[in-house]
């Protein structure tokens, strides 16, 4: 039967196919699909594991029954059996071939996701005791895929694109990812993404999982409440991404209309593809500086493939996330930035310094600098401030990367006049380092993000110190109006035309202009096509976005009379109701 979930628009457009679920615990287990060839050699693998995990009870029964029956509980000898019959269980065998076999999954994805299958059985079942049982097909489950860690695939991983799917018989369904949450070091792990589009049940649109969804360029929604509790494994679902619904098991007609739309928005990419070239420069006469957020240096690939004129945020924390703790020396910090500024040929290069805390921490499950709100903890510069050894390893590796081409350093969340102090200081120290053990670095220009209140009120103290500065609108929405950014149940609140921050945003750029600094905004908003008009208006001249949004961008700046804008503007940002003038 058919029915729909709704959630939050994050990533535009539509995807249809099965869907896969991952548990959050599991997004880390590897997901790729394998050659026809090594289906074979793949169910050898999970045989192997399990075979290890069988030798591995029975040699605790072993034990056990060595033990005088005081020492040996009971409950220990019954918890060995449990586990032994949910290894030997047809279902979970089956069931793993199936995936292999028939999907092409490589060994681990399809050992979780029988595992999730057989869960979710668990899960409706009324007796309390076999309810329990899931618990331990977890464990046993997990107990495999150890075994399998140690054990290398016995090929290659075939990234196989969506084109691929679609032309492979065998395998001839796109694949839409459902989970519970991700964090945003979970969803880098899909950026090879095998993923036509995915939904998650809890997050806010500007919640680092939805930006790094973004980056991915595929149909998105989050915020879809309980959905990974509605899907099952292997349903077909839709994802409208534009209107922000998951639908799930849709009828012929639903497919038939949804078919259609999504070769409507095939035809509009195309469409926009030929802008690709086209300089940004309006209608009369004002050239736009329309740049790349990346997450990663190889993503300087598709920033200068979508026509973007740099790179306006390197958020460097992902190179920081999912390193059990172990931070990237300098050398290892220097060699990315390095690839990033290449990567970009010749093209400015903005790098923000990390910004862990919040919704980012540096490894899953753990909540850095988690007080009783980490969005307002320690976070960004105050968690760079508070290891200085760490800051300048950071500080040097990008300095050093400045000497191969055009860099500027980003420093994020700062609001205190000490903070300032501290940061340029420590700034000059890095660049005496390298000095005095005679190693090259480059000039820099220095920027400021502006994305707490305090900062945008004392910009003449920021503009004294820094050649630059760059909105960072989903936190300044966040810290405006007080409402966390990841959090779904108060999205609706979370509204970027809100006067209050308008205002913020609009001094901000004028203060700017005035002084004849740099601004950008990097926010979420920059990419945002029905914010470009109102941001031009302002005086914005220099927008960063995910690649995937800057031909988007660009049709607006192309379309648009700035000196036509800049009075509606005014009266936009004056109104009291500014979504009501945005719109006549
Ligand atoms: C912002 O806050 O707008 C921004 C660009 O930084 P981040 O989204 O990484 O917090
Ligand atoms: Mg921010």
């Amino acid at each position: 039967m058919t029915f729909s979930v709704h959630g939050l628009p994050v990533a535009r457009g539509i995807a249809i196919g099965r869907a896969v679920l991952v548990a959050s615990s599991r997004a880390d287990v590897a997901h790729y699909f394998i050659e026809p060839a090594s289906v074979e050699a793949e169910i050898e693998r999970v045989r192997m594991g399990r075979n290890a995990v069988v030798d591995e009870i029975h040699r605790l029964q072993q034990s056990v029954a060595q033990m005088g029956p005081k020492d040996a509980p009971h409950e220990l000898t019954a918890l060995l059996d449990v586990h032994l019959m949910l290894l030997q269980d047809e279902m979970l065998v089956s069931g793993v071939k199936h995936w292999i076999s028939n999907r092409l999954y490589n060994a681990e994805w399809a050992l979780t996701t029988q595992l999730e299958v057989i869960a979710r059985q668990f899960d409706e079942m009324e007796d309390e005791y076999l309810r329990e049982r899931k618990a331990d097909l977890e464990q046993v489950v997990e107990r495999i895929l150890r075994y399998m860690k140690g054990v290398a695939p016995l090929t290659a991983p075939h990234h196989r694109t969506q084109q691929d799917l679609l032309l492979d018989d065998t395998v001839d369904v796109p694949l839409v990812l459902i989970a519970n949450d991700l964090s945003p070091g979970d969803m880098l792990q899909f950026k090879q993404s095998v993923f036509a589009g995915f939904a998650t049940d809890v997050g806010g649109k500007t919640s680092h999982t939805a930006i790094v969804a973004r980056s991915l360029d595929i149909p998105a929604v989050v915020g879809a409440r309980s959905a990974s509790q509605l899907v099952r494994q292997d349903d077909w679902v839709i994802i409208d991404g534009d209107a922000g619904v998951l639908i799930v098991d849709p009828s012929a007609i639903i497919l038939a209309e949804y078919g259609f739309k999504q070769r409507q928005g095939q035809l509009e990419r195309e469409r926009l593809a030929r802008l690709r070239h086209t300089p940004a420069i309006t209608m009369d006469g004002q050239k736009v500086e329309l740049l790349a957020n990346i997450e990663m240096p190889e993503d300087a690939v598709g920033a200068i493939k979508a026509g973007a004129v740099g790179v306006g945020l390197f958020r460097s924390e992902f190179l920081f996330m999912g390193r059990n703790g172990k931070l990237p020396d300098e050398e290892e910090q220097y060699q990315a930035y390095k690839r990033a500024v290449e990567g970009m040929q010749g093209l400015p290069v903005t790098i923000r310094t990390v910004d862990i805390g919040a919704d980012k921490s540096l490894d899953k499950g753990q909540k850095d600098g988690a007080g009783l709100n980490p969005a307002l903890g320690l976070r960004a510069i105050r968690w760079s401030l508070n290891d200085p050894a760490m800051f300048l390893t950071q500080l040097r590796a990008i300095l050093r990367a400045a000497a191969h081409g055009q860099v500027n350093l980003l420093i994020p969340m700062l609001a205190h006049a000490s903070e300032i102090r501290q940061t340029l200081s420590l700034v000059d120290f890095a660049r005496a380092e390298l000095d005095n053990r005679g190693m090259p670095s480059g000039p820099v220009k220095l920027g400021a993000m502006i994305e707490i209140p305090a900062a945008a009120l004392m910009l003449k103290l920021f503009l004294k110190h820094f050649d630059f500065l760059s909105i960072g609108t989903n936190d300044l929405i966040q810290y405006t109006l007080a409402i966390d950014r990841a959090d779904e149940a108060v999205a609706h609140l979370y509204d970027p035309l809100h006067p209050a921050v308008l205002r913020l945003v609009a001094d901000t750029i004028a203060e700017c202009n005035a002084q004849g600094k740099g601004v950008s905004v990097c926010g979420e908003m920059a990419g945002d096509p029905s914010h470009t008009r109102l941001l031009l208006g302002m005086g914005l001249r220099s927008f960063s976005m995910h690649p995937a949004q800057i031909l988007a961008v660009k049709q607006e700046v192309l379309r648009a009379d700035t000196s036509r804008l800049q009075p509606w503007a005014q009266r936009v940002i004056e109104s009291e109701d500014p979504a009501s003038v945005l719109n006549v």
